[in-house]
């Protein structure tokens, strides 16, 4: 079994876009980043993307609206963000307060700033095979992830697990996508599929992204099959000083030693996401806002 390297992988991507930003003279790449409330998960993701900005060079603007906020103000923040011209790329992190809503929200943003690419514009792009726009960053992060570590979906058995607009249909697709390194035969499954483990088991490549703690076990897995395990999952541990304790989707103790490749949680998909995000704001700095 080997283990895929998330940090490792992110690190390398990382330094070759700060790599990239040094030879960029005058104004560099601005990001704009927006956390309604103070979710915990959500403040430790938007101070990480602030931190992997600063050390690439990407200048970050973090807005923090109260969690009171009202869609149609939240909506005219974005409408400013979008005639900025300072800023080149706009991220709301979701989960978003109930009064808003997030589909919206993520439409509302210009698609030539939409660098978490969850906006029509750019989800309409990836069913298209489109390059020009930006990928959402978790998906795209999968796809890099596998790139890296060798793995060619080409004719493989793809099946992701879950369909939400943030991970499942957009992986799908990606690994749908007629180009090189993908070209998968894709699968998807949900809450209401029927007899789950007969599908993951015909799984070459399983995608896990349901937010369930260590719900895939090994009786779910073929042997061989290449695993991306894309939870992030809290669980209470007296034991750690948070008191809690990270898992994934995937039950990694029994899952791993059947496995010929799997990515761990932390240290897996997570890092590729922030890394995917830096790259989706240097591009959008290229591009100018006039994408679309
Ligand atoms: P959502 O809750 O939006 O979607 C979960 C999906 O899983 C839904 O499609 C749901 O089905 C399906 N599902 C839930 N329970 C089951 C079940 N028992 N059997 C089959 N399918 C099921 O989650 P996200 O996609 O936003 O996130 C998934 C996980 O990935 C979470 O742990 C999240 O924290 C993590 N995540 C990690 C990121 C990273 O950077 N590593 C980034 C984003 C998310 P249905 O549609 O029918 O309800």
């Amino acid at each position: 079994m080997e283990l895929i390297d998330g940090n490792k992988i992110a690190a390398a991507l990382i330094a070759e876009l700060k790599a990239e930003v040094a030879q960029i003279a005058g104004r560099k790449p601005c990001l704009a980043l927006v956390r309604v409330g103070d979710d915990p998960a959500s403040v430790s993701y938007v101070t990480k993307k602030e931190k992997t900005s600063a050390e690439i060079g990407i200048s970050s603007n973090v807005i923090l609206p109260p969690v009171t906020i009202s869609h149609g103000e939240l909506i005219a923040l974005i409408d400013r963000l979008n005639a900025d011209p300072t800023v080149d790329g706009i991220l709301v992190q979701s989960p978003m307060p109930k009064q808003i809503d997030e589909v919206a929200i993520f439409r509302r943003i210009a698609p030539g700033k939409d660098v978490d690419g969850l906006g029509t514009m750019n989800l309409g792009k990836v069913a298209q095979d489109d390059e020009t726009g930006f990928v959402s960053c978790t998906p795209a992060g999968i796809m890099e992830l596998l790139a890296r570590s060798s793995t060619d979906l080409k004719g493989k058995h793809v099946v992701v697990l879950g369909r939400s607009l943030i991970v499942g249909k957009p992986v799908a697709l990606l690994a749908l996508q007629k180009k090189a390194g993908a070209n998968g035969t894709v699968t998807i499954c949900h809450s209401q599929t029927r007899d789950l483990p007969a599908i993951t088991r015909q799984a070459d490549v399983l995608i896990a992204a349901i937010g369930r703690p260590e719900f895939v076990t090994a009786d779910m897995v073929k042997p061989g099959a290449v695993v991306i395990d894309v939870g992030i999952n809290r669980v209470p541990d007296a034991s750690k000083k948070s008191g809690y304790r990270l898992v994934g989707d995937v039950h990694f103790a029994t899952v791993s030693p059947l496995c010929s490749q799997i990515t761990p949680v932390p240290g897996g998909v997570g890092p590729m996401t922030v890394a995917m995000l830096m790259k989706n704001t240097v591009k959008a700095f290229r591009l100018g806002a006039s994408t679309d």
